[in-house]
């Protein structure tokens, strides 16, 4: 179903986002038909172009980042136009304003250092480019501490209405993550058991095999707890231990999921295992302090922590979350660990073998429930447990298909005006809230990273978290 016909304005429009991401997700929806061939996309950045270099620059971002084909990449790049304008000055703006055009969608997608979040936010208001309807669409890092997020926050509600304001967070665009709230809550066989009396832990992990490569200036100052941990893997926790939100709607879920974080306990350092990862033995990659330069950084690359959830549902029952990069394997897993049948009638000797849910992110999309059966065989009542295996991809068929990038889901959802995939300011600042005394723990104690080699699995230390508590981490594989 096409959108309206729309104006977007990507400011930064010549950076490496927009060429790898942004500028590839609107060529594809244009491609299905979802994009209306009068819709125009104004790329808006400092340097000097016109609008035939811009269309030069989007073309081969499109052919190295996205299937094209030749008719319907011509009229893609005939929606595009280029203006310059200084997000920090007043050079262009005039030239802008009369690019767009009235009774007509109007987005503007700030895609650049957050630094100019707030400087955009007040010139686009200023020059009379946005009205009650109008959309501002910002990109992470959103904020890096409490303070910074505040103010951010503040900036930007200075001169727009929360309703206005889509926080990308690309996970959730993602269409295994939306998945999630499918599984939860068009089912009813889990939802009675999605509780501290069934569940006897939950494990949420987003594995890289990728080292910090080419943003290892941004990275050094951020660190997985704050690339990913505080964001991404925020939102995954929140998905899982939500409460049904009353309706599928921009609110309901975003209240719900704000009440997960303000309920998560905060976590001593004993809980916490960071890493730093080292070069890898075959691959001639540099190790992490090589690849940002800096022989003595204490930045972490990798993170595993024990949460807790304070509230009627989850009491008691540990969340394991970890992330980080160089690892064996890419892969985004989340495990739900049932508890023990309360009482085995074959006798303990028969074996005993708790359920497992796995629901796989990315690669393989799919969930796997493990169960238990009787062993095969004349050899009395043994119990072994097999996978319920269920793969997306081969239950859904050819018609299944890929599913869209998730800038093209998201992107589109700003169009037409559905905040539930965005995070909200508050949502924002209460995670913060709870990382912020992790960070300035380590700060204090001038905590240094466990090494562990790339490739791996992570330190050693970070299996001994579950190992103190008699369990083990599954789903990097
Ligand atoms: P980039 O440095 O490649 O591009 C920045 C863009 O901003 C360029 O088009 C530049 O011309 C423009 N710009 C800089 N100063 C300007 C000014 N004063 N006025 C107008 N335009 C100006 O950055 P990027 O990697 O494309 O990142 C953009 C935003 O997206 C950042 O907030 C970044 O944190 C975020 N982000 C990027 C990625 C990624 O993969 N690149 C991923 C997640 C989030």
């Amino acid at each position: 179903i096409p959108v309206d016909p729309f104006d977007l304005v990507i400011f930064g429009g010549t950076g490496d986002l927009a060429r790898r991401k942004i500028l590839p997700a609107l060529y594809q929806r244009f491609r299905v038909g979802q994009m209306p061939p009068d819709a125009r996309l104004i790329g808006a950045a400092r340097s000097s172009h016109d609008a035939a270099d811009y269309r030069a620059f989007a073309e081969a971002a499109i052919r190295e980042f996205s299937d094209a084909d030749r008719g319907s990449l011509a009229a893609f790049l005939d929606t595009l136009d280029y203006v310059t304008v200084d997000a920090s000055g007043e050079t262009g703006w005039a030239g802008l304003a009369e690019r767009l055009q009235p009774g007509r969608v109007r987005a503007f997608y700030f895609s650049v250092a957050p630094g100019l979040f707030g400087d955009l936010a007040e010139r686009v208001r200023l020059h009379g480019l946005a009205d009650a309807d109008t959309r501002i669409v910002v990109e992470k890092p959103f904020g890096r501490d409490l303070g910074s997020a505040r103010a951010l926050n503040k900036a930007l509600a200075a001169h727009f209405d929360e309703s206005q304001i889509y926080r990308i967070d690309h996970y959730l665009g993602k269409e295994t993550v939306q998945n999630l709230m499918a599984i939860r809550f068009g089912n009813m066989l889990f939802e009675p058991l999605w509780n501290s009396q069934y569940v006897d832990h939950i494990q949420i992990t987003v594995a890289e095999t990728v080292g910090v490569g080419g943003r290892g200036e941004y990275y050094d100052r951020a660190g997985a707890m704050r690339d990913m941990m505080q964001n991404h893997l925020m939102q995954l926790l929140c998905l899982i231990a939500m409460e049904p939100p009353a309706k599928f709607d921009p609110d309901a879920v975003r209240d719900e999921k704000l009440k997960v974080i303000r309920a998560l306990d905060p976590v001593p350092p004993h809980h916490i295992v960071r890493g730093q990862y080292g070069a890898g033995d075959s691959d001639n990659q540099p190790s992490y302090r090589e690849a940002v330069d800096d022989p003595r950084s204490t930045t972490e690359s990798y993170i595993a922590l024990k949460a807790h959830i304070s509230n009627w549902r989850w009491a008691g029952t540990p969340f394991y979350l970890r992330t980080g990069k160089r690892l064996v394997a890419r892969s985004s897993v989340i495990n739900v660990a049932f508890k023990d049948a309360p009482h085995s009638i074959f006798g303990e000797e028969a074996g005993r073998h708790a359920n497992l849910l796995t629901i796989r992110l990315q690669p393989n999309e799919g969930i796997t429930l493990r169960v238990t059966i009787k062993e095969p065989g004349p050899g009395g009542m043994r119990l072994v447990d097999v996978p319920l295996d269920m793969t997306f991809a081969e239950a859904l068929g050819p018609e299944g298909g890929d599913p869209p990038d998730a800038y093209e889901r998201l992107i589109m959802d700003v169009i037409r005006g559905n905040q539930t995939l965005f995070m909200r300011g508050d949502e924002v600042e209460a995670a913060w809230a709870w990382t912020d005394p992790i960070i300035a723990g380590w700060e204090a104690r001038g905590d240094v990273p466990k090494p562990y080699d790339s490739g791996s699995v992570g330190p050693a230390e970070a299996d001994q978290l579950l190992k103190r508590d008699q369990r083990q981490w599954r789903g990097i594989n």
